[in-house]
């Protein structure tokens, strides 16, 4: 099965496949390890990974590269600011970036490289540009590439450059978003500031520079597939593709995937307007990490996704649904046979998920089915129609959803954990929900036997005693389950 995705230089939604016949390379611009991720960072994150585990579920290996950019004005400021080298204060924020990602199940890419990792494969581009005219040095010395020199700039945003001022530079990592000018791929170092001593002068690279580089390092000059967040596109991707194909004489990038900015309950999130979450904010707020991965993938990455609690809450009952259903699925024993309308109605919902991922990873609709699946599954469940063969071919389904979603296995409490853990280090309990303070007190051994004293009232028809339990368990947020197959709880 071939995806078929838009390519944002073509404008057209085309096969991806490896160039190769193998193994389909891929660059996805990392993070700036500079502060913790919010969610917007992570969005897009998740939705690399959604790509990535599909190519994987229908057979086509990747080799995926991921930076991690550990220098920047930003950063540089930051350090100094707290007193430390830029190495301390990124490599705090660079393990926090992958415990978040750990938490929200977004696999490991094959490759990580790190910016200040590779200065000389810089300095050799920088180089090869200035041999080809395209680069030069200014007085103070840092290295400007020459927008001149490349005539079809602005090919992937669309961006109508003809105001471009031939020969003004823009040297600050933060761009006014607008203006396309000469930019920086060496500075030279100021006072006090990290730099590095090499063959163009004292000082530190620019932030284009590192992804051409690294990816021509690790994919080749020319490679499958180059993602990011929208922002990117202009001009960090259009300034990658300038230096890369000046230099290479090759085309950079074939296909060019890029996520939409998420609002927050409609609006832009941004700290002033107090709708910006870190994933350890709302992992405070007590949300279970699976609900947070699923409400950011459910919506496709080419839309724009309204993350709000409602919708948070809308895929946690999402998530219960299917784990619940998948219990009694493996719990419940089944008689030998099949029925043709659950085979096919498994096969159906097999069909309509990988062709709703298949076309541009429409996640939306790859979810409907499956979810039609679970109702259906569980009407037959109680009228007593499934049967083993039915089972195995539901369940067979489930797993390929979970290849890509991976909601299923409840996991949920470690991440929450290790929210604790770094809240209490960073003395900031005090936004911990109370709810969830509350249920982290409880153990879990310690529910167990609550659990069983309710039903063991039950039984004695001590109801009085029964409800009591469960409303304190409730006010823990530890929620009772009751079912025809048992009684579950779980921390909300
Ligand atoms: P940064 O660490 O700022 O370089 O960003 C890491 C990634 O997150 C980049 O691919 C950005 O485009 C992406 N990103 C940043 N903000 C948002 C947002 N609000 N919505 C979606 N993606 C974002
Ligand atoms: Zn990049």
């Amino acid at each position: 099965m071939t995806l078929r995705l838009f390519n944002t230089l073509s404008g057209q939604i085309e096969p991806l496949a490896p160039a190769d016949g193998q193994s389909l390379r891929m660059y996805a611009c990392g993070p700036t390890v500079y502060d913790f991720g919010h969610i917007g960072n992570f969005r897009t994150f998740l939705e690399v990974d959604v790509l990535r585990r599909f190519l994987l579920l229908t057979g086509t290996p990747v080799r995926h590269v991921m930076n991690i950019t550990d220098v920047d004005d930003k950063i540089i400021r930051n350090a100094a600011a707290a007193g430390i080298p830029i190495g301390e204060y990124t490599a705090k924020f660079e393990a926090a970036f992958f415990e978040d990602l750990d938490s929200l199940k977004v696999q490991r890419p094959e490759v990580v490289p790190h910016a200040t990792a590779h200065i000389d494969q810089m300095i050799e581009l920088v180089q090869k540009l200035a041999a080809a005219g395209a680069a030069y040095k200014t007085e103070d010395g840092s290295w400007y590439f020459r927008l001149a020199a490349f005539p079809s700039y602005g090919k992937l945003s669309k961006k109508d450059l003809s105001g471009m001022e031939d020969g003004a530079r823009v040297d600050v990592d933060e761009y006014e978003k607008d203006s396309a000018r000469d930019f920086a791929l060496w500075k030279a170092a100021k006072p006090g500031e990290t730099a590095w001593d090499t063959a163009i002068g004292r000082g530190r690279p620019g932030w284009h520079l590192e992804c051409s580089a690294m990816a021509a390092k690790y994919l080749g000059e020319s490679f499958d597939l180059h993602a990011g967040g929208e922002d990117l596109m202009f001009p960090h991707h259009e300034n990658e593709i300038a230096q890369s194909e000046t230099a290479n004489h090759k085309p950079f990038a074939r296909h060019w995937m890029h996520v939409r900015f998420l609002l927050v309950e409609g609006r832009k999130m941004s700290k002033s307007e107090g709708n910006f979450f870190t994933l350890r904010d709302l992992l405070l707020k007590g949300y279970r990490a699976s609900s947070i991965r699923l409400a950011l993938i459910s919506v496709p990455y080419r839309h724009q996704l309204n993350f709000t609690f409602d919708g948070l809450a809308e895929a946690t009952s999402a998530i219960d649904r299917l784990r619940t259903f998948h219990d009694r699925l493996t719990k419940t024993s089944f008689a030998p046979g099949e029925s043709p309308a659950l085979q096919e109605a498994a096969k159906k919902a097999r069909e309509e998920y990988f062709n709703a991922l298949a076309n541009d990873l429409n996640t939306a609709e790859a979810r409907a089915p499956i979810f039609d699946l679970v109702r259906a599954g569980n009407t037959a469940i109680d009228q007593g129609q499934m049967l083993a063969a039915d089972r195995d071919a539901i369940l067979a389904v489930l797993s390929d959803f979970d290849a890509v979603f991976d909601v299923l296995k409840d996991d949920d409490a470690e991440p929450t954990r290790k929210a604790l853990v770094w809240a209490e280090e960073a003395g900031r309990l005090d936004e911990v929900a109370p709810e969830l303070r509350a249920s982290q007190s409880l153990t879990d051994e310690s529910i167990d036997a609550l659990v069983a004293e309710r039903t063991a009232a039950k039984k004695t028809r001590d109801f009085a005693r029964a409800d009591q339990i469960r409303n304190d368990l409730a006010a823990k947020g530890v929620v009772i389950e009751d079912s025809k197959d048992g009684v579950r709880w779980k921390r909300k």
